[in-house]
């Protein structure tokens, strides 16, 4: 069984995969599988970034494919053919904070930003047509959000969206 931990780049999905990882879950950071894997198609040097072989990615993955549960870590992972999603989100303002704390340059700040407040990854993600979660982590704690995704992979599908999370009045500023 696999279930998809993503968001735009800063929203949290490393931190929450480190919490559950101590909880005793396996996670996959599927950045670091895609480059052991060979699986990096050409640069996008305009957007300063990879493109992923989504196909080759979902073929890789079949080991995984089990009754035992594995997360798969990282902003591409809901492009693979998962069970479960939990998308993480966070308020935009926070989120360039973040962003630019990483070093990001003030476009790619803003790209992911935009990305954000339109829900990107949320619509991708919702394509599938299975449970998805989404949770906020500029409301949230880690714990919390941990206590959140565990409930929600028990199966308490119902409660946690999508549609808990609206960005829509933060954009005459980032637009
Ligand atoms: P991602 O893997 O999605 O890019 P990270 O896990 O690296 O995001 O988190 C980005 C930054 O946001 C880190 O500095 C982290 O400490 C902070 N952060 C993430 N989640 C929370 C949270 N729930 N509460 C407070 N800070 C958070
Ligand atoms: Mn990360």
């Amino acid at each position: 069984m696999l279930i998809s931990l993503t968001g735009t780049p800063g929203t949290g999905k490393t931190l929450l995969a480190e919490e559950l990882r101590s909880r005793g879950y396996a996670v996959l950071d599927i950045d670091r599988h895609v480059r052991d894997n060979g699986l990096l198609d050409e640069r996008d040097e305009a957007r300063d970034t990879y493109c992923v072989d989504t196909d080759a990615l979902d073929l890789s993955l079949e080991e995984y494919r089990t009754d035992e549960i594995m997360i798969i870590e990282g902003h591409i992972s809901h492009c693979v053919e998962c069970d479960m999603v939990i998308v993480l989100r966070c308020r935009p303002d926070i989120l360039a904070e973040r962003l630019t704390e990483r070093g990001y340059s003030e476009n790619k700040v803003r790209e992911n930003v935009q990305a954000e407040i339109l829900d990107v990854i949320l619509c991708e993600s919702a394509e599938a047509g299975v449970p998805l979660c989404e949770l906020d982590s500029s409301e949230d704690s880690i714990k919390d959000m941990a206590d959140m995704a565990e409930d929600f992979i028990k199966g308490n599908i119902d409660k946690y969206g999508p549609g808990n999370v609206d960005w829509t009045g933060e954009l005459e500023k980032w637009f």
